[in-house]
């Protein structure tokens, strides 16, 4: 039984304050939850959330980083520096990303490598755009994605990977995947995983959906077979609506 991963994902928003005060709350919210709570923070925010984090089961994870592990790469952060402070999860590759900065899949799967060497677990984003989905390409963009992220791993970091497919023309738009094609999507790429690395490894690895998910429709998309868990942007800003997301099975 795979456990659900409810993500969020800060992007560029909240100052420190505002992230101690949501964590403090939000603790309370999900004490009692069988999920694991992960919020993904700006850099600016790590060591003030992780402070706030501990003793609670919220975990703190990255949008970013670099590959490298040091260097001449000015205004980066690399794994092995997150690590360094007690962060436990990273995003790579999430659409923004990729489209405003320029990141390929061989970054992506670069950075998914250094993540693991550095003990990290990496929440790989892949998804299509609307021009794709309607050409029918939704499977082949996303299975691709998924095989480029993670060529080389291990089959222990290939089951350690968690997956978010992410729609673009869902991200923040309001815009949701009908359950039924959110888990339709998320079992292909299961498919895939198991066709390269074998049903056991597929079976472990958590996939999760991301796409404005909220309350209202976080039920019927985590209830889906195939939907190990969500990856939360604009309701993931405040503990009121992440908690009831978290909660969802309560
Ligand atoms: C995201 O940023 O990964 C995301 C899914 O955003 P939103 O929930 O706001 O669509």
């Amino acid at each position: 039984m795979r456990k659900k991963v409810i993500a969020g994902n800060w992007k560029m928003n909240m100052l420190p304050n505002e992230a101690i005060e949501m964590i403090t709350k939000l603790a309370e919210y999900v004490k009692d939850t069988n999920n694991e709570v992960v919020l993904c923070v700006p850099y600016i925010d790590l060591f003030y959330c992780l402070m706030t984090a501990q003793g609670t089961n919220i975990k703190i994870g990255a949008q970013n980083m670099h590959y490298e592990e040091k260097g001449a790469y000015t205004g980066e952060i690399s794994a092995k520096m997150l690590k360094s402070i007690g962060v436990e999860y990273v995003i790579i590759g999430h659409s923004e990303r990729r489209e405003y900065f320029a990141e390929t899949d061989e970054i992506v799967n670069k950075k998914v490598k250094s993540a693991f060497a550095n003990d990290l677990k990496p929440i790989v984003c892949v998804g299509e755009t609307l021009e794709q989905r309607e050409a029918g390409n939704t499977f082949d963009i996303i299975t691709a994605q998924t095989e480029k992220a993670l060529y080389g791993l291990s089959l222990d970091e290939v089951q350690n990977t968690i997956i978010a497919y992410e729609p673009i023309w869902a991200i923040g738009t309001g815009k949701t995947a009908t359950s039924e094609d959110a888990n339709e999507a998320c079992k292909k790429i299961r498919e895939k995983i198991s066709k390269i690395y074998g049903q056991n490894v597929a079976n472990g690895v958590i996939i999760q959906y991301g796409g404005s998910m909220n309350p209202e429709n976080a039920k019927e998309l985590l209830q889906m077979p195939d939907i190990d868990g969500g990856l939360v942007g604009g309701a993931s800003l405040k503990a009121e609506t992440f908690e009831k997301i978290v909660n969802y099975n309560k």
